[in-house]
């Protein structure tokens, strides 16, 4: 069911908001669902807020999503509620403000159910590095969700909530999408307000939405987009015209890819092209120097970020307690920022950046969009061990969308060894109305 079809239901009576959160948290207290480890703390007043909503839709004067349930990854400040970013860092934290996200979201009386689980402080690919133990994969208990939004789209994958909302820096809301099989969408860097998200690194950070369809996801995005006083890198999102140029852009993968992913998303981008008449342009991105790009520009800046987390203020001391991830990060960050290798490495990265950014530029000027797979490999059996060099090779294909601050969806497409396998769809600035028509036609 669509969310539209859902909310027609509440609308027409036929469901009430009450009945959907009992219906999820009813389902979210078995014991299968708490083996999957996905919420951390739930919303104890739910059920008051949905009958307060009920009176609402009654009345008329109920918002655009009320009665529809959501989750959100513990990064994103709930007032009342732990945020506690998958870390003991901050186990005990309690928000005492609502993110701008959250205040749209409850704004239109959608219903938070609760918080869940995500790779500490969301450095993460696999959903296995959170303090709270490892999130589980609901369509094979055996496999990572992925991550680092590995609570979010576990919880959309077991039908735990209508939505939920991610955040995604280098990849995590895209690619726990592909390995759950649902649709997760990165938007324009400035296009959702950051506020009240606990930055992990700022100048690529984007929250947005998880949700069974392109269509939903556009629902959930059309209401928390929007210019935001307190976030300063926020634009309102006027609709740009979205480019109609027939081609689509096929990256070559071959090097960074398993050979039966790359010819999913081949024959998958086919098919749609000669259905909707598209041209299929073959284009080159500069694919190895994303991670290296990447990985400096986030050490640099989560190291920054973290300065805060001294033990004084907010929860325990970050070096002290975090896990391996989070602490490798800090360390070479501090390293690589040290006065002596000045321009050495940051603004190295930046320049690469910029290049990669004329590199989308050029690329734009003949396509329309961009197709790639989300995740190079499929996801591997929880706690096995992973060199750092390939858990950060997941990354290669998205984090060119974070480097370049463009939108990006991932949307199931099909499987691989029986294994859950997204296609990622990228588009230039603020095109996300494009994206949305995209990804339907792969759906
Ligand atoms: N896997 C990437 C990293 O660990 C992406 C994380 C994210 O998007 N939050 O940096």
């Amino acid at each position: 069911m669509t969310l539209k079809h859902k909310l027609k239901q509440l609308k027409l009576e036929k469901l009430t908001a009450v009945k959907n959160v009992m219906a999820f948290s009813k389902k979210i207290a078995t014991p299968e669902t708490k083996d999957l480890n996905i919420f951390l703390n739930l919303n104890e007043n739910a059920i008051e807020q949905a009958k307060a909503i009920d009176k609402r839709i009654k009345d008329g004067t109920a918002g655009k999503l009320a009665g529809l349930c959501f989750a959100v990854k513990s990064n994103i400040s709930v007032k009342g509620l732990e945020t506690n970013c998958g870390s003991k860092v901050l186990e005990g934290y309690v928000s005492s403000y609502n993110a701008t996200v959250i205040n749209k979201l409850l704004g239109e009386d959608a219903i938070l159910l609760g918080m869940v689980n995500m790779d500490e402080f969301a450095c993460g690919a696999s959903g296995e590095t959170s303090a709270f133990g490892p999130t589980k994969n609901p369509r094979n208990v055996e496999l990572i969700p992925g991550g680092s939004s590995s609570g979010s789209s576990s919880a959309v994958a077991a039908e735990l909530c209508d939505f939920s909302l991610g955040s995604d820096t280098g990849g995590s809301i895209r690619n726990p999408a592909s390995h759950c099989g649902v649709t997760g969408l990165k938007p324009t860097y400035g296009a959702v307000s950051r506020y009240g998200l606990i930055d992990m690194t700022m100048s690529f950070d984007c929250i947005g939405p998880l949700t069974n369809s392109a269509k939903d996801a556009k629902l959930i995005f059309n209401v928390i987009r929007g210019q935001d006083n307190f976030d300063q890198t926020t634009r309102e999102a006027t609709e740009e015209e979205p480019s109609k140029k027939g081609v689509i852009g096929l990256v070559d993968v071959q090097r960074f890819c398993g050979k039966e992913i790359a010819e999913l998303i081949e024959l998958k981008t086919k098919e749609v092209a000669e259905k909707n008449n598209w041209k299929i342009k073959k284009i080159n991105l500069p694919l190895d120097i994303m991670i290296q790009t990447y990985y400096i520009i986030v050490y640099t800046e989560f190291f920054s970020a973290t300065r805060k987390f001294d033990g004084r203020r907010f929860g325990k001391k970050i070096e002290e307690v975090a896990g391996p991830e989070v602490v490798r990060r800090i360390v070479g960050g501090s390293e690589i920022t040290k006065a002596e290798h000045e321009g050495k490495y940051y603004r190295e990265a930046l320049k690469a950046r910029n290049f990669i950014k004329g590199e989308f530029e050029k690329i734009f000027d003949g396509v329309d969009a961009v197709i790639l797979p989300t995740v190079p490999r499929t996801p591997h059996k929880v706690g096995k061990k992973i060199s750092i060099e390939d858990m950060y090779a997941y990354d290669v294909f998205t984090t060119p969308a974070s480097i370049a601050g463009l939108p990006a969806i991932s949307v199931p497409v099909g499987k691989v060894e029986g294994k859950d396998v997204g296609l990622q769809i990228l588009a230039p600035h603020f095109q996300e109305e494009l994206i949305f028509k995209l990804a339907k036609s792969f759906e």
